[in-house]
This record gives structure tokens, sequence and C-alpha cells, in this order.
């Protein structure tokens, strides 16, 4: 059996994990990243936290294989290129090098959301499938395509954003440079930010389970609010169907966990406006891995 470690990068925490071949998960932990963290105080965390994972597996007399690792940011052979603006020092760094030369161990290094998707595909709500498209709904929109059992990215990996596939051509202006993006419509921040507007609360009071909960109640600005949500993001998916004709469509993030209903609202409007022979055999369903899919994918750099 092999071992490798699976490192997630997020902007307020590192995770990590030992993850076996077989997608046991024997060890896993986090450090908070400080908000404003200088790079080199975020590398020496990542490294700590490596470490503690390592000592783990030797204590239990695991040879770890190497060393797997999800950031923010686009990544082409184990350098962020940038598009991480939220980490300090994170533009051009060749984090594969580092960490290679830290632990003496191969590290690869690739987009936090990829690996999610990746995790998914290999030990979670995507098993056994060949194509799917995997997003991730929190703060912004994050994606993966899965195509003929391999991650996709694009030409030199510089693809596959799409929470940035435009559902307004005149909508407000993304931080990516265009206008309309899925994202400023169907990311949890957007949700909270249409709820904020329509019911006058401060967006620091809100939070994606509140207005689920707001909804359930069926007070009628959550209704609206989550049927928009649901709506922009069920009319991007169609859109990744009639590009890629999944089998499945993951949907994760914190606010997958509302429950069915949730899921249920995207398909209302995914499978009613896709073309129906591209998707006649996709299913939309909840990812299941939650917090550990990053570094479960990350692992898999290594693992697969
Ligand atoms: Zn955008």
């Amino acid at each position: 059996m092999k071992y490798a470690v699976g490192i997630d990068l997020g902007g307020t925490f590192v995770k990590a994990a030992l993850v076996s071949e077989s997608g046991e998960l024997l060890h896993k932990s986090k450090l908070p990243i400080g908000f404003s963290a200088k790079q080199q105080t975020i590398l020496k965390t990542i490294t700590q936290i490596i470490q503690e994972t390592i000592d783990k597996a030797t204590a239990s007399n695991l040879k770890v294989q190497g060393i797997g690792i999800g950031t923010p940011g686009i990544i082409y052979e184990g350098v962020v290129l940038g598009g991480s603006e939220n980490l300090d020092g994170w533009e051009n760094l060749d984090l594969a090098t580092y960490f290679s030369q830290a632990f003496n161990l191969p590290v690869k290094v690739d987009n936090d959301a990829n690996l999610m998707g990746l995790g998914e595909f290999y030990y979670g709500a995507a098993k056994g499938c060949t194509d799917v498209v995997f997003l991730t709904i929190g703060t912004g929109i994050g994606g993966a395509i899965i195509i003929n059992g391999a991650l996709y990215g694009g030409y030199k990996n510089r693809g596959a954003e799409l929470g940035h596939v435009v559902v307004e051509h005149s909508g407000p202006d993304c931080n990516c440079g265009g206008k309309g993006c899925l994202e400023l419509y169907s990311s949890t921040t957007a949700l909270i930010k249409q709820y904020s507007e329509k019911s006058g609360m401060a967006i620091d009071d809100l939070s994606g389970h509140y207005i689920i909960g707001k909804y359930h109640e069926k007070e009628p600005n959550a209704v609206f609010c989550l049927e928009e949500h649901t709506k922009y993001l069920g009319h991007g998916i169609s859109s990744f169907i009639n590009t890629f004709a999944p089998e499945k469509v993951v949907i994760g993030g914190g606010i997958s966990d509302a429950g069915q209903f949730y899921i249920d609202l995207i398909k209302k409007t995914a499978f009613k406006y896709m073309m129906p022979d591209c998707g006649n055999h996709t299913e939309i369903v909840k990812a299941t891995l939650g917090n550990d899919a990053g570094s479960l994918g990350a692992a898999t750099l290594i693992l697969k």
C-alpha cells in the first residue's frame, strides 16, 4: 500500500492528511494561516504541518511516497503563476521545488478546486465515473473538469475557471476582469449580499446557514434569494452539461450541505434548459467528502 501527504491550502487554514492509496484518511490536522500573513510565515506553517504528518506516518512505520499540494491560483508544473491575491507572495512561486528540497520527496501541486474535484472523482460522489464536472460553492465558485478519467485544465493548466463563465454580459464587474460571471450570482458571498440588500440586514450578521433556515420558514426574501441563486447556478450547469456531457455534476462547498432540496432546485433549472441529448445521462449530486476533498485529492497526485 502506498501513502502520501495531501495538503489543502485555503485563505485562512492549511489542512493536511495522511492518505493511503485506497483513500483511507489515517491522520488529519489543520493550522490557521493568520490574516495578512507573510509568504515566509505561510511557507513555515505548511512545512510544520507536513513534518507533523510525516512524523505520524513514521510512528506507524508507514513510508510517505510524496506530497500533493492544493493551493488557490493558476498552477503550472509546480509553480503558482498567479490568481491567488489573498496569499502574500504567492505569485511566480515554485512550491514544488521548495517543498521537494525541504523534504527530499516528490511534490506535486495543483489548483485547490481541481483537487477537490479529483478527490470526489477517486473517493467520493463521482467514484467510478469517467466524465465529471465539479463545482465548489463558497466565497467564489471553483471548478474542476474531469474528461475521460483525467483532470482537464486546458493548455498549460490555465483553464477550468468555471466560476467565471458569463451569465449576464452586462452584469457587474468581476475581479477576474470580466463582467457578470457566475460566481457574482451563485456564490455564497453573492447570496448573502443579495439577501442583505433585500432584508436590510448587515452582511456581517448573515451566513448561508441563516438564509437556508429562513428559506425553510418560507420567509419571502430568503425564498427569492435562494431561488435566484439556484436558477443562475442551474443555467451555468446547463451550459456545462451542453459542453461536457458529464456523467455527474458534483456540487461541493458548505452550502451544498443545505439538503437535497438545494440540489433539487438546481436540477429544476439545469435539466429544464440543457440540451436533452447532452444531459440524458447526467446526474447532479452533492459532494460527499466535505472538507476532506481537497487534501484527499492532493494526495492522489502522488498515489494515482
Ligand atoms: Zn469573473
